[in-house]
Parts: structure tokens; sequence; C-alpha cells
């Protein structure tokens, strides 16, 4: 697969909307790309600025991603083509100006240029209102590409001056694919996928050894209640509870603890599933015979109701006993 089909599988519309502005020659002059981390925001920014100075492109490939202008934007090297990313927590003023310095001094190679700024919305306010000229009055053959995941944070004075372009959100497989790709194991790319769209939020957990504590928990959780683990009560107590302190943290506590249920409920519709917690797979398949729907369902349904309960802000505590004791009261056979 080519470059332009791999982003058109990643983004059906954004692709089909910039490859028909290219050919067609109606680009606008300015692009608010706006999407989540890792639905292709700057591979498609950078097909863009391809796309204008590829030397060898042909109608089914606007770009041939091997010529020298290729290489040099993929190297962040040609004189055209221009980067912005924040330095440590803002896009500053001193940026601003060193920027613009540099497209009025280089030789220029074509009456083309591109200004691609990532994460636009972590602009200070100066540095915004310095760039306002380049959006205000165009030049001719300049294209500006903002990257945000926050178009809400965007200037006003700036974003309706950008025509907006909104990145789809991954697919689950898409985002398993993702994390897979940057080493970790398809088991746990599952189970991240399942959890969260964000590539950046599973990166946190990546980093920190809570996640798998937290895991490890939910996994005691469901057998202390469904198999002849810990006693419930006491494990909320002793272990959950001093676990998961922050209101955020306890949520992804019973989000684990849903996935289990979630993995019993799909292998009671289907012996064909595959589990997401595939290293409890023998438990689950055995608990989904046990169990009838309805108390599968049920207990779900009550860990959704917790989950709102959380919200509300109930006594923890006194959430999870509940739900330990609503479980229990339930007829766990058929
Ligand atoms: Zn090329």
């Amino acid at each position: 697969m080519g470059l332009q089909d791999e982003l058109r599988t990643l983004q059906p519309v954004v692709m089909d909307l910039f490859t028909q502005s290219v050919m067609f020659d109606r680009l606008s002059h300015g692009y608010l790309l706006a999407g989540a981390k890792g639905t292709g925001k700057k591979q498609i920014a950078r097909f863009l600025a391809k796309s204008l100075f590829c030397l060898e492109p042909t109608e089914k490939e606007l770009v041939c991603g091997e010529c020298v202008n290729c290489t040099r934007i993929d190297n962040h090297n040609h004189p055209d083509v221009h980067f912005l990313k924040p330095d440590g927590a803002s896009i500053k003023i001193d940026q601003v100006r060193e920027l613009k310095m540099e497209l009025t001094k280089r030789g220029m190679e074509s009456d083309k240029k591109v200004l691609i700024i990532e994460e636009a919305d972590k602009m200070t306010l100066q540095a915004a209102n310095s760039l306002l000229k380049f959006i205000e009055e165009p030049e001719p053959g300049m294209l500006l590409l903002f990257l945000t995941e926050n178009p809400s944070q965007i200037l006003p004075t700036i974003a309706s001056r950008l025509q907006p372009v909104q990145f789809k959100e991954l697919s689950f497989n898409q985002l398993v694919e993702r994390l897979v790709s940057t080493g970790i194991s398809e088991q746990k790319a599952r189970i991240y996928a399942s959890l969260t769209g964000s590539i950046q939020e599973v990166m946190e957990y990546e980093e920190g050894e809570f996640f798998a504590d937290a895991r490890n928990a939910a996994i005691k959780l469901y057998e202390g209640l469904y198999q002849t683990g810990p006693n419930p009560l006491i494990f909320i107590q002793e272990t959950w509870m001093p676990l998961f302190k922050e209101k955020e943290s306890l949520k992804l506590g019973l989000d684990l603890f849903m996935l289990l249920l979630r993995d019993v409920l799909h292998l009671s519709l289907s012996s064909e599933y595959e589990p997401i917690c595939v290293g409890q797979k023998d438990m689950l398949v055995n608990d989904a015979l046990k169990f009838s729907l309805a108390k599968i369902t049920g207990d779900i349904e009550l860990v959704l109701s917790a989950k709102t309960k959380l919200d509300s802000n109930m006594n923890p505590q006194l959430l999870m006993e509940q739900l330990v004791l609503k479980v229990q009261g339930g007829h766990l056979f058929a």
C-alpha cells in the first residue's frame, strides 16, 4: 500500500478533501487540523507539504515519498517548509520572530511556502498575535497548517480564519495496531485500547507501575467475587482503597474490573470470541458457562452505576462495599 492509500485508510474523509483540493488546485490558505493524538495529523500535514513540492507525482500518487524534496520535507530541511512546535511548554514569541526572519531571509526555491504548526493551542498570546498577520493577510502561495488536539483552545481570531478539518478517532483495531507498532505486546494493546482512545494516556500507563498494580487488583477482586479469591470486603478495605485513592484512579480500577465482566458476557454470547483479558481466558470461559446472562448483565449494570455514583461524589469506600454486597446478593447460577 502506498503512503496515500495508507493515510486514506486512517482518515478517508480528510484525505479525500485534501487530494481533491490538491488535484484541482483548490487548497485554501489555512487549515486547522483537529483530532486526538495518533490520528495522523502530522503525517497528513507532511503529505500535503510534499504534494506541493514532490518532483515525481503521478495521477495515483500525489507524493512519491522518495525524491529529494519529499526526503527534505521528512528531514525538516526543505527551505520552503517550516515547522513550529512548543519549545518546552509553549510556542513562544521568540520562536515566531525567528520564523518570520527565516521566511524573509532565506532564498526560496519556489513561490510556495508551507508552515506546519504542531500543538498550535500551546501558543502564548503574544506568539499568536504575532502570527495573526500571516493569517489575516495571507501571502499568495503560503499554506498554513495548524495542528491541535484541543481546537477550542485556539484563539477565535485565528480559528475563524482557518478551515476546520476534523480527524476521526482511531478504531479499536487501528489503535491496537498503533500500540503494537510502538513495541507494546498485542495482548496488552488490546487491554489498553478497550480502556482509552488516547495513545497519550496509554504511554502514561506504560511509564509507571500503577497500571500493572491496578490490573492485578481488578483480577483479585473478580476472583474474590466469583471464584475462591480473597474475601472481597476485606480486600476492598486493605488493598483496593489504599491503591485507588483518587477518583480517577478508582474509575480505572472499575474499568479494569469491567473488562473481565465484558469478556464473560461476550464469551457467553459466542464461543469464538477472543477475550481482551487473554491471561484469564480459562477462568472467564468457565464463568461464561456457569453464569446466567441475566447475572452477567446485571453485574455490569452495577459497575456502571457505581461509576456514575462516583461522579456524584459518593464516598468511594461505601460505594465499593455496596457494589460487593449487591454482586454477592445476586444469584450466581441460572
Ligand atoms: Zn517526491
